[in-house]
């Protein structure tokens, strides 16, 4: 997910939810935060395509650990595919099996426990500060696992290898030149990935960004994916839009104003033109169709929401000396939690001599 959807789309979601805006504002600041903090994240471009490179060569257990520390439990948080392993392909079941269970995937058990720690630590937690940092953070990974669906975060040739990508954008006419010469990727299109655990194998590295752009649509060979039907496709615009349905539900159970977190979105109830929620879902599509560049998409968002429903300019949590130390805290929590919860992640860090987490 682009930071701006981080910030303004949870903004959004935590007002709905019932949450006062300054509390909103908290949970959002956090929520985009996770891309900034070192901690808890791997973002500067620069960095990335050195890394790559070094990373290529001299990779080994510990620089594994450290990446899979950081991408499981914030950015690729694994989905449930073991009750779908019938798609795996079969003729590389032996190679890639352990780690096909840390392939991401939206509404899982996993994203369930965060939910629910998070109201925990907002509702029974000793401070309430950090109780909606928890939020904010556990909403950046619920939203993630609907941008990062099908990679893990791992860097894994077998599992995050992926061809024939096509990808289609609505409006041909009003889109920048480098995305339509990528309409059709090309040999030097795809990240550069020398070795089986390059950083360009690490989540949707070979791809570049495209999945976290809203108005994408992708169609793409994957390479875990069952021989009978390798191919996959997605679009980003309905898929977003569940996030942000998603988000808020989660953030209304939180403050106690639903009995229960629905962890599953029916996407053709959402589409139904006869439908309840089409009105709404329609347009929450039309701006995500809308949105091809982070700066864009905050734009449009803008011009859906009422002013009670954008907050001020983003600042990040380094200008709190307070709410910094407390956020690092919370992830913290988070990291824990999913460590506990996740046997898939345990097992790959274990067996590359892996402790848990402090
Ligand atoms: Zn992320």
């Amino acid at each position: 997910m682009d930071l701006n959807f981080h910030y303004y789309v949870t903004y959004t979601a935590a007002c709905q939810a019932g949450f006062s805006q300054e509390d909103a504002l908290v949970i959002a600041r956090a929520a985009r935060y996770v891309d900034e903090c070192l901690d808890v994240t791997v973002q500067d471009v620069k960095r990335l395509l050195l890394e790559n490179i070094n990373d290529s060569l001299t990779w080994n257990f510990k620089s594994l650990l450290k990446v899979a520390d950081i991408w499981i439990p914030f950015h690729f948080l694994p989905g449930n595919y073991a009750a779908i392993r019938g798609d795996i392909d079969q003729t590389q079941k032996d190679l890639i099996y352990p780690c096909t269970h840390l392939i991401c995937g939206p509404e899982s058990p996993l994203t369930e426990c965060l939910v629910d720690a998070a109201k925990s630590a907002y509702t029974e937690g000793q401070d309430r500060t950090k109780g909606l940092l928890r939020i904010g953070i556990a909403m950046h990974t619920l939203a993630d696992t609907f941008a990062h669906q099908g990679f893990a975060g791992i860097p894994h040739r077998h599992i995050n290898e992926v061809s024939s990508v096509r990808h289609f954008v609505p409006n041909p006419a009003d889109i920048g030149e480098e995305t339509l010469k990528k309409v059709i990727y090309g040999f030097f299109d795809y990240s550069y990935a020398p070795t089986k655990n390059s950083f360009g194998y690490l989540g949707h590295g070979r791809i570049g960004t495209i999945a976290d752009v809203p108005c994408e649509t992708l169609h793409y060979r994957a390479h875990w994916h069952s021989c009978r039907d390798p191919y996959i496709t997605r679009c980003n615009p309905l898929e977003f839009c569940c996030a942000y349905l998603q988000m808020t539900q989660a953030m209304r159970y939180i403050l106690g104003g639903a009995e229960t977190f629905q962890n599953r979105l029916e996407r053709w109830t959402l589409v139904d033109r006869t439908g309840p929620l089409w009105k709404d879902v329609q347009k929450i599509i039309q701006v995500f169709l809308c949105s091809d560049t982070d700066s864009r998409l905050a734009d449009v968002w803008r011009l859906y929401v009422d002013d009670a429903l954008w907050p001020e300019r983003y600042r990040p949590l380094t200008e709190d000396a307070a709410l910094e130390p407390l956020f690092r805290e919370a992830s913290g929590e988070q990291r824990k939690l999913v460590w506990d919860n996740c046997a898939p992640w345990r097992n790959y860090a274990m067996a590359r001599g892996g402790k848990p987490p402090a």
